[in-house]
């Protein structure tokens, strides 16, 4: 074999090797095929459909009476691919998942600072209703996903009348869902008439100065929003808004901007699932939030937005099968965002 053959096979065999490198990192990176989504939201819902632990929140008369065996799984990616299992027609009231879309307008409006500088952006360690955590620092380190900090952001949405900032509320929201989302109407009644631990805690807020005005405003426009209506499709498409730079990836509309979604994730991460934030995030590494109707969602950025409605509940409040259908979902699609390499690395496990 002459040199120069010899070169050229070298060559050829490095190129040889190279393209099997770049084939398996390529694998190692690329994201699922459509099956592989389909295939993960299918087995956590065999996986979970009969795992009946929990219990309906009752603290508010009307949730108690919802089915607890309703149990949807949706996902969605950024291009708009909706995959699904279990029931998505039955709606359940959003409750405390309304408030990482409030939380989103009033950065929109007012920037980070306001929302640092008024209830701050801390985890309290505290359940969700807590008012021990609004006297330990007179209503400051704590975050706009507990109802004080969550009551005060409504309060920080401006508007003439209670109908200006409603209307507000009801766009913002259903533009991340990607459709009119309304209220239902019992579960708002039953929450306003049982609803007087929010309202001292609102009443807290305006004696520290964190609501300037009309706490009982605030408490009743928070109220109503806590009662709109979603299914598990509606509450992944606002996830994926998130998960998709603030841009719905159905309607393509923007709905926050970009440079807010960073910190409405971080806030998602620290307090999404009230005093059980860290065990979750430790959990799956993903940003989420739960309310008491049984409505989980979590995002992974740039990947997918994923929501659960079940409304059994555990000790801390939050669904019982969202978590472990949405941890399972998410790690079957390497969805923890801490998980990341850097490209170099895409093969080593
Ligand atoms: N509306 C409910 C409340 O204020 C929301 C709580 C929740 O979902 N954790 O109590």
């Amino acid at each position: 074999m002459t040199s120069t053959a010899r070169g050229t096979d070298g060559a050829i065999k490095r190129l040889g090797t190279l393209a099997v490198l770049l084939a398996l990192s390529l694998r190692a990176v690329a994201a699922q095929t459509p099956a592989e989504y389909q295939r993960a939201v299918d087995a956590a819902y065999e996986r979970y459909k009969n795992l009946h632990e929990g219990k309906n929140a009752d603290y508010i008369p009307a949730l108690a009476k919802v089915d607890s065996n309703i149990f949807g799984i949706a996902l969605v990616t950024p291009d708009g691919k909706v995959y699904t299992a279990g029931d998505l027609r039955s709606e359940v009231s959003i409750q405390s998942v309304s408030k990482v879309f409030t939380l989103a307008y009033v950065l929109q409006q007012s920037g980070e600072k306001a929302i640092e500088d008024n209830m701050g952006v801390d985890a309290t360690g505290q359940p969700f209703n807590s008012i021990v955590a609004i006297e330990q620092y007179k209503g400051k380190e704590m975050n706009p996903l507990v109802n004080a900090g969550a009551i005060t952001t409504t309060s920080m949405i401006e508007g003439a009348t209670a109908d200006q900032v409603w209307s507000k509320i009801i766009t913002t929201l259903s533009d991340f869902a990607g459709r009119p989302l309304s209220v239902n109407g019992e579960v708002y009644k039953s929450e306003a008439e049982t609803n007087q631990r929010n309202q001292a805690i609102a009443q807290l807020m305006y004696a520290y100065g964190h609501i300037k005005a009309n706490p009982a405003q605030a408490t009743d426009l928070y109220t109503r929003q806590c009662a709109i209506s979603v299914n598990a499709r509606d509450l992944a498409m606002m996830a994926a808004t998130l998960a998709n730079a603030g841009r719905n990836p159905v309607t393509n509309k923007q709905v926050i901007s970009y440079d807010h979604v960073p910190s409405v994730l971080a806030v998602m991460a620290t307090a999404g699932l009230y005093d059980d934030s860290g065990k979750w995030l430790y959990l799956t590494g993903l940003p989420a939030k739960s309310g008491v109707g049984g409505g989980l969602i979590a995002v992974s950025p740039g990947k997918f937005g994923i929501a659960v409605v079940s409304p059994p509940l555990d000790g801390a409040g939050n669904s019982v099968r969202g978590q472990k259908a949405i941890a399972y979902i998410s790690s079957e699609l390497g969805g923890n965002p801490y998980a990341a390499k850097p490209a170099a690395l895409a093969t080593r496990r």
